[in-house]
């Protein structure tokens, strides 16, 4: 006899898992029971269930699979930032990061397995991607590494940015689902103010969280402000315009009124001029916005290098001088390849 595909139990909704006893003649509370065995206390195995009876736990058992992820290796850097390699239930990795600073912890989590983008300078855009992944792939990652802070530095997780693998605005709906049970009561009850969605910029999407009126913040690799230099690096740009991104984002204000971060690498004889610098303050003046500048973690042999201090002091007296808030950011678990941009996968 064939064996029979069974079912990912953690696609269904609470009404889903309350109908599932209902029509067994049974009360629908024990949905609701296995709802939060699945998602508040992150049960991995039906047996853990120990409110149900033996014969529901069986029913349960010959029907459903609970798909939860495994990190298979965890590496931890000098600074305190932990790398963890997540096994999927059907063997493809991606990694996560938490980053402990003095006053919070941050989860930093993918949203795809590698990415379909292609920005010449991310480690990430050299795998191609495989697939998306699932709600509860994402905030299974969130879990695990909210459990490590407590483990390993006695707080919970704080904040959790969405700038691991993968560009989090091309899974949309799952993305949400996510953030949905990250914020929710029956989930981890997080502030959704703690949560950053870190996006290459698609503006369409944009467009669609801003009507949404979504309550996380938003970041935006931007990197340059010229139309020809960014596609030169980020070649979606092509299509996916600047001016098009930049109507997005005023509509993003006009939304929600949340301000804007651009993350931004300066590199040498990319986007080190003086012409770089006013083109991004131009682009500031359209949506209340702050400029993080990011420290470039190599990837490969060298066809990026990181512009020197000269050309970082230029960017941050420039922007200041036009009242544009701006920050400096060093990388974290460079020694473990966890920076920003590094994640691919090297086991
Ligand atoms: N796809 C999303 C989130 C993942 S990347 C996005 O593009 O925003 C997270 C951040 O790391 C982005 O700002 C990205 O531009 C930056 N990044 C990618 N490669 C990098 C590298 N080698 N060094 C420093 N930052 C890098």
């Amino acid at each position: 006899m064939e064996p029979v595909q069974k079912k990912d139990i953690r696609a269904l909704s609470r009404e889903d898992l309350r109908s599932f006893f209902l029509t067994r003649g049974d009360q629908a509370y024990r949905g609701d029971q296995v709802y939060e065995w699945l998602w508040k206390k992150g049960a991995h195995s039906f047996a853990d269930m120990t409110n149900l009876s033996k014969d529901t736990r069986t029913v349960l058992e010959e029907e459903y699979v609970i798909n939860h992820i495994e990190v298979d290796r965890m590496q931890r850097s000098q600074d305190g930032t932990i790398k963890n390699a997540v096994r999927l239930h059907d063997g493809l990795v991606v990694e996560s990061v938490l980053i402990p600073t003095s006053k919070r912890t941050t989860a930093c989590v993918s949203s795809q397995v590698g990415c379909s983008l292609d920005c010449k300078f991310c480690a990430t855009a050299r795998l191609k991607r495989m697939r998306n992944l699932n709600p509860d792939e994402i905030y299974d990652q969130v879990v695990a590494i909210d459990r490590q802070s407590r483990l390993y530095y006695n707080r919970p997780l704080s904040n959790i940015v969405f700038m691991g693998m993968g560009e989090p605005l091309m899974n949309y709906n799952n993305l949400l689902k996510a953030i949905h049970k990250i914020t929710g009561d029956e989930g981890l009850g997080m502030s959704p103010r703690r949560i950053t969605v870190s996006t290459s910029g698609v503006p369409k999407m944009i467009r669609k969280l801003a009507d949404e009126e979504v309550k996380f913040k938003l970041a935006v690799s931007l990197h340059s402000a010229v139309q020809e230099t960014r596609t030169s690096i980020m070649p979606f740009n092509a299509s996916l315009t600047l001016s098009d991104l930049r109507e997005s984002l005023v509509y993003w204000y006009q939304k929600t009124r949340s301000k804007i971060t651009y993350e931004y690498v300066v590199w040498e004889g990319v986007n080190d001029k003086r012409e770089d610098v006013d083109a991004l303050v131009e682009f500031c003046r359209f949506a209340p916005s702050k400029v993080n500048l990011i420290e470039y973690n190599p990837i490969d042999d060298g066809d990026f290098k990181q512009a020197g201090d000269q050309a970082i002091a230029m960017y941050v007296e420039t922007l200041e001088a036009h009242g544009i808030t701006v920050t400096v950011r060093r990388s974290r678990g460079k020694d473990i390849d966890a920076a920003c941009g590094q994640l691919a996968n090297k086991s």
